[in-house]
């Protein structure tokens, strides 16, 4: 017999398991505080359950916890990025970013990614599978464990395209954020997408708070077809039209990621270009100077993207250029993974 993945599992789901063997309903609310608040994850150590219902819970649930197959703390800016190891020996990576706020986590929703955005090390090492609710929770739950702290902001922007993974995405944010359990509020949570557009009509029917982020990369159609394949599917224009009905419908603003690579999106007319897309919408825009991939020629000039700032804010845009975190561990997305796999890739930092 298979076990129950208990970590996935939300309360109600718990509590039904429960009444239908037999329990009483509200021990669920018992084992769900043993894990979520308490973080014990052996049913040994739940002191206030029976032996008896203790035995049962060892038969027919486990808790699939995540191994540290690598951890590189940097000695620039305190990032801590970590290789997890999955039951199944699948490997993801989770970084820890210290902000002057608090503790940010950066996780990742899939092995691998199958949206092959052109600049990306995560899309060069393919895909292979998606992550349970609990294999995306556990990256918080055991970074937290490890280093004896809990962190203030989640940000979904490790590997995988967490749109692509909607269901155990949503049900990883439903667990999070239950007020029974670990009760994060999901305004401290930032989801990154390249852009599937009818996910996006799906989140913001959700009304949950979060912030949706969504690397556009160009403003140009052609171009973005280029570099993000998805955007094949997916034109910019209904991009856009999904972004502005997210808006509209939840009140809340959008961040654009915008990876300023030379010679591809970086001259004065992509930025006025994007300047005219994005004019009166509630947005906020996040230049990322390009990070190095090995197999890709991608670059950034510091001050090709303060200058891209610049004339974007001349033109009335809200844009910021975000930290270069953990540039000494080799901190950006998908890197550790493929070098677990025996594919090298050079330094640098995203998350
Ligand atoms: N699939 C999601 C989330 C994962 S990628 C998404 O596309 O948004 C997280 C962010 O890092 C995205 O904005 C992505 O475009 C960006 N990114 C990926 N590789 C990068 C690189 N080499 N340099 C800079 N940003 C990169």
């Amino acid at each position: 017999m298979e076990k129950i993945d208990i970590l996935s599992l939300d309360l109600p789901e718990l509590e039904k398991w429960l009444t239908e063997m037999g329990e009483k309903k509200f021990r669920g609310k018992q084992i769900f505080q043993w894990l979520h608040v308490k973080r014990i994850f052996d049913f040994d150590e739940m002191t206030d359950i029976s032996v008896q219902l203790r035995a049962k819970l060892k038969e027919h649930f486990c808790v699939n916890r995540l191994f540290v197959q690598k951890k590189l703390e940097s000695s620039i800016d305190n990032t801590v990025k970590y290789l997890y190891k999955l039951s199944d020996g699948n490997f993801v990576e989770t970084v820890l970013m210290d902000y002057s706020y608090g503790k940010s986590i950066c996780i990742s929703t899939q092995v691998g990614c199958k949206m092959g955005c052109r600049f990306c090390a995560s899309a060069i090492a393919g895909f292979v599978r998606n992550l349970e609710p609990s294999e995306i929770l556990m990256q918080i739950y055991e970074t937290e464990k490890d280093m004896g702290i809990r962190v203030s902001g989640v940000v979904l922007m490790g590997i995988g395209e967490p749109l692509d993974n909607y269901d155990n995405v949503i049900k990883f944010l439903r667990l999070i954020s239950d007020k029974n359990g670990n009760n994060l509020s999901l305004r401290h949570v930032s989801l990154s997408t390249c852009g599937i557009v009818p996910r996006i009509y799906e989140l913001a029917e959700l009304h949950l708070g979060l912030t949706l982020s969504v690397s556009l990369h160009s403003a140009d159609n052609d171009k973005r077809s280029e570099i993000m394949p998805v955007n094949r599917t997916y034109n910019m224009n209904s991009l856009i039209e999904a972004c502005r009905s997210y808006i509209e419908k939840t009140g809340r603003r959008v961040t654009f990621e915008y990876a300023v690579i030379d010679n591809v999106n970086s001259s004065d007319k992509d930025a006025d270009k994007l300047a005219d897309l994005l004019r009166g919408m509630n947005c906020h825009v996040n230049l990322i100077p390009v990070n190095k991939v090995r197999e890709r020629s991608y670059r950034t000039a510091r001050s090709g993207v303060s200058e891209f700032a610049k004339r974007l804010g001349q033109r009335g845009i809200n844009a910021t250029v975000r930290r270069t975190l953990g540039s000494d561990i080799e901190a950006a997305c998908g890197q550790l993974r493929r070098d677990a796999a025996g594919q090298n890739t050079n330094g640098g930092a995203v998350c």
